[in-house]
């Protein structure tokens, strides 16, 4: 297992208590590949950039991000790495998978089985990083500290494919001890999800489920699911072709009103559509300087802020003996 109450950073593990302002779910790099092919939008691939955008982060108060593009799906490893020692920031990368639309058809994913997908997620975790899909399967020492998994509709025995992967997470998490970095679908049944991990053994606090102020925008459902345990994570702020902040905030002010403060998490899933060196309207600085101040207003001050942020990230992602 990886040491236990650390946060496990591509730099290295770190104290829960030097994260600091950390987004869970983000995407500053992302190589070209399938996923570009299906949505112009998926492709975060000039160093400059990216990096510009971490200061931007950074300059703003952000301190740490999880990217959330799983290894062998896009990550950029390497560029990671760099970016991590060039700002200062807290990187931490993803193991696991995405959607399996988002492959080619002669991926690891359909290739190999959960006992080798299992090895695959706990190696990356555990010993180091594959280079991004470019370079090969060369192995850095710089390791990932999450685990991506993707419920896609029709949940997680939609497939074959899908039975091995989330097997295969399973015994991830009980090997390393790392929390779930769950990307949700439309109508997504987000208890399928925690049963399952449950009865592999998986505590409901290692679970981060996402997406889910966009794909089930249900404030009774995001209080049950948090009431058994697991995490909120909404990252559909300011995306409002979706949702608009004052649902947003609404959403939120619901699940503090419910005494759910400690299991919140708020991050921008960005795109190159929403990243401002990439010309976009909006930054990854956008909770911190605009965000904040629309909570603010609304009633939801700056400490509780801080708390979900800071306290809640670090909690959410830090490893755990399960
Ligand atoms: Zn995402």
């Amino acid at each position: 297992m990886a040491m236990e109450g650390m946060v496990r950073t591509v730099l290295g593990d770190i104290a829960p208590a030097d994260l600091g302002w950390c987004q869970c779910h983000e995407h500053v790099f992302l190589e070209k590949g399938r996923s570009f092919e299906l949505h112009k939008a998926l492709l975060m691939d000039d160093y400059e950039k990216s990096q510009a955008e971490l200061f931007l982060y950074k300059n703003a108060g952000g301190s740490a991000l999880v990217d959330a593009q799983p290894g062998g799906g896009g990550r950029m490893a390497e560029r990671m790495v760099r970016a991590a020692k060039a700002t200062g920031l807290h990187l931490i990368a993803s193991a696991g998978f995405h959607k399996t639309v988002f492959y080619y058809d002669d991926s690891f994913l359909f290739r190999e089985s959960e006992e080798q997908l299992a090895d695959r997620f706990i190696r990356e975790i555990e010993e180091g990083m594959l280079s991004s899909q470019m370079d090969g399967e060369r192995r850095l020492p710089e390791k990932a500290g999450i685990l991506k998994v993707a419920v896609d509709e029709g949940g997680l025995h939609r497939d074959a494919t899908y039975e091995k992967l989330f097997h295969a997470a399973a015994a991830t998490v009980k090997a390393t001890g790392v929390s779930i970095l769950a990307h949700f679908e439309k109508n997504s049944d987000a208890f399928e999800v925690l049963r399952f991990f449950e009865d592999a053994g998986i505590p409901a606090n290692r679970l981060l489920a996402c997406h889910l102020d966009r794909t089930r925008h249900d404030l009774g459902y995001h209080r049950e699911l948090a009431a058994a345990g697991a995490y909120l994570e909404y990252d559909t702020i300011n995306r409002l072709k979706y949702v608009s902040n004052e649902q947003e905030i609404a959403l939120i002010q619901g699940m503090l009103e419910a005494g759910y403060q400690d299991q919140l998490l708020f991050s921008l899933d960005t795109t190159n559509e929403r990243l401002a060196s990439y010309g976009a309207p909006m930054g990854l600085d956008f909770i911190l300087k605009h965000f904040s101040g629309m909570l603010e207003q609304a009633g939801v001050g700056k400490e509780i802020l801080r708390h979900v942020m800071v306290e809640n990230a670090a909690r959410a992602i830090a490893i755990q003996a399960v």
